[in-house]
């Protein structure tokens, strides 16, 4: 009997397998992925200063440990090359792998704009949990830290590393803190946040360049000429879905790799969830969305035919400096935020232009209103 084979390891990938099983106990499933295969929790990796764990001791589970669990088969340091969508089978390096169903769980890839310099072999980025056990060691005994980009992952580690007692520069070209996630007032708010920690900013201009200094320092030059010192330097640009394998299968791609609500792709068989997929249209590169897609297509590869629902669907953003929820209105919609603040506490309502609530961004003690809003806001996709 051919597997159903998932390729990933990740939340979305390990969800899926662990959602089927309590459907179905039998039918042989193989997750492949590149990495080392331990399951953890990724939203951790930007708490790990604060807490003090260790890429280890943030591992939930070996992959041996999740294969008994599940009864699964985990191929480790696997890459897949590519698939075989007539001949149902996936490509590895020197061999292939038949599957009846196959689940795209691929995540995304992060994002360094094309920086010049002797040292940009030297930037990091953190977004699995190796990356995560590199960088901890790389900061043994180091003491300041450049970060490259504002957004909920830049951010994140600006606060944590500064919990874990790093001095934290961090530059963000759109000039204040979550650009694309709140309206000014509530990135206001966070940047005053950060400040209380000693993070410094360097709102506006672009990093350009990334050389050697003296005495194992970096030098992170931006356009408008100012030398950022720090002894490591941490890109926390953006992610990108990874489509490039479903494209090249001929798969349809677009931000995502395109699914409907059932997690299906253009491909017979072949579904995908997580930071990889768009499903009709929303590309939701967080934990909520991939659980509920991990549960409705366990039931689907199970013989049930389930679309996935997506209830409201709040980010809350690791800033205890200033704790930040956001439900962000859908891109299509016209409207507009109505901005209350008191300090760093901020109520933005984002309402359409007929006065329905499509969306908030909370910082401060007024994150306590998140649940009451949840309740009047309308589903993403019902
Ligand atoms: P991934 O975890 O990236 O898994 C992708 C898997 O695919 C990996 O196992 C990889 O090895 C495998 N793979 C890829 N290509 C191949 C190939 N060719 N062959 C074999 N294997 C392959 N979201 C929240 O909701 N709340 C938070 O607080 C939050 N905090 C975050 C903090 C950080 C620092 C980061 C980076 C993200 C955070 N997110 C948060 C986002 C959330 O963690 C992700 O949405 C989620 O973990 C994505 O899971 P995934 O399984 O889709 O992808």
């Amino acid at each position: 009997m051919k597997p159903i084979v998932v390729i990933g390891s990740g939340l979305a990938g390990f969800n899926v397998v662990k959602e089927f099983r309590k459907l179905d106990k039998e039918t042989p499933l193989v997750v492949l992925t590149a990495d080392d295969g331990r399951s953890y929790s990724k939203p951790m990796l930007s708490t790990g200063f604060t807490k003090e764990k260790t890429a280890d001791e943030l591992a939930m589970a070996s992959p041996e440990q999740v294969a008994e669990q599940f009864n699964v088969t985990v191929r480790t340091h696997v890459h897949v090359a590519g698939i075989d969508v007539d001949g149902h089978r996936v490509l590895l390096p020197d061999d292939h792998l038949d599957y009846s169903k196959l689940v795209l769980a691929l995540g995304a890839d992060t994002w360094t704009p094309p920086l010049e310099g002797d040292a940009v072999g030297e930037v990091f980025s953190v977004n699995d949990l190796m990356d995560y056990g590199r960088f901890r060691e790389a900061l043994q005994g180091k003491r300041r830290v450049t970060i490259l980009g504002g957004g909920l992952i830049g951010c994140e580690f600006a606060n944590d590393l500064s919990n874990g007692g790093f001095e934290v520069a961090l530059v963000e070209p759109m000039g204040r803190c979550l650009p694309l996630l709140l309206p000014q007032a509530a990135s206001e708010a966070v940047g005053r946040g950060l400040e209380t920690l000693g993070v410094r900013f360097h709102f506006g201009p672009l990093a350009q360049a990334v050389h050697h200094g003296d005495d194992d320092t970096l030098i992170t030059e931006l356009s408008d000429g100012t030398r950022v010192e720090s002894e490591a330097v941490l890109s926390a640009i953006g992610l990108r879905p990874r489509i490039d394998m479903a494209k090249e299968a001929g798969l349809r791609t677009n931000r995502g790799i395109l699914t409907d609500r059932t997690l299906r792709t253009s491909a017979e068989d072949i579904y995908a969830l997580g930071d990889c997929a768009e499903v009709e249209g929303h590309v939701l590169p967080y934990v909520l969305p991939l659980m509920a897609g991990a549960r409705a297509l366990a039931k689907t590869l199970a013989g049930e035919e389930t679309a996935v629902s997506y209830g409201v669907m709040p980010v809350t953003i690791k800033t205890p400096a200033c704790p930040v929820v956001v439900c962000p209105p859908p891109a299509d919609h016209e409207g507009e935020w109505e901005v209350t603040e008191q300090e760093n506490n901020v109520t933005a309502l984002f309402r359409g232009t007929d006065g329905t609530l499509l969306g908030y961004a909370l910082t401060g003690d007024a994150v306590k209103e998140k649940l009451k809003l949840n309740k009047e806001l309308p589903a993403l996709m019902p």
